[in-house]
């Protein structure tokens, strides 16, 4: 019951964006093809004392090497909340795609969760194929290993609880070592889907996002989710630019930048 935890605040940040084509997004082709853009997030919980960060976005020169639209830094997104990523204790990173693990740099005090498996995956044979690793970029990979060395990277195996009530759930699929974020809030158990379903559409299709290692552990990840879940409205999914105008923004001046994840979503 999440109502035994202290409830956290959960903030989606936008700092990103991309024009794709509705078909770039799902392994089983739509005939009614359509534009449909991509938003990219990092998201902040806080309460109990903490403020815990999910995911770190990447850097503009990534963004003009592959085509994407940086609209501010993860770390400018983050203090539009008042959080100083350099203050920022724990970071969970759900994965490390270069658009979820890029800014390492900008988090010199955190210790970073991170499934082994991805890791292992990001580091390790399947990275021989070109459709695998361009989603990943060599220097994050390169920062995060320096990060191990440091000791600063905690290696979870499965499920993790990372603050009272806020924990990770290993889900693989699109990545060998994707994992998922649950937190208590006022209105129950949320979950950062991140990348186990990247628009709401994936998931309740369902049809899979098409970059992906592993179908039948990204199927099963959408019922992993829903038990995690106290609802499908409870799950948030990674990129969907739905997000923004389901959920409000906490203050006027975070509007189109911040919204609140841990208030119930509007009807759209
Ligand atoms: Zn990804």
């Amino acid at each position: 019951m999440s109502e035994s935890f202290e409830p956290y605040e959960v903030f989606a940040i936008r700092y990103a964006e991309r024009g794709a084509m509705h078909n770039d997004h799902i392994l089983n082709r739509d005939p009614h093809d359509g534009p449909s853009p991509m938003d990219y997030f990092v998201w902040a919980i806080k309460g109990n004392g903490r403020t815990i960060i999910v995911d770190i976005g990447f850097e503009k020169k990534d963004a003009d090497a592959r085509g994407r639209t940086i609209l501010r830094s993860p770390a400018e997104g983050l203090a539009v909340l008042g959080i100083d990523a350099a203050s920022v204790e724990d970071v969970i990173i759900t994965h490390l795609h270069y658009d979820h693990a890029g800014t390492v740099p900008d988090f010199p005090n955190a210790k970073f969760y991170l499934q082994e498996r991805e890791m292992n995956f990001a580091t390790g044979k399947h990275m021989a194929f070109q459709g695998f690793s361009r989603a990943y970029t060599l220097d994050y990979l390169f920062n995060m290993i320096r990060k191990v060395y440091d000791n600063r990277v905690v290696f979870v195996d499965g499920s993790m609880e990372v603050a009272p009530g806020v924990s990770v759930h290993h889900v693989g699929g699109h990545t060998d070592g994707l994992q998922v974020v649950r937190v208590p809030t006022k209105r129950g158990w949320v979950v950062l889907a991140s990348d186990a379903s990247h628009y709401y559409m994936n998931m309740n299709t369902p049809n899979p996002y098409p970059l992906v290692y592993n179908v039948g552990d990204m199927v099963a990840g959408y019922g992993k989710m829903r038990d995690l879940a106290d609802s499908d409205k409870h799950i948030v999914p990674g990129h969907d630019p739905l997000v923004m105008k389901e959920y409000p923004a906490p203050f006027p001046e975070a509007e189109g930048i911040v919204i609140r994840l841990d208030v119930d979503p509007k009807d759209i």
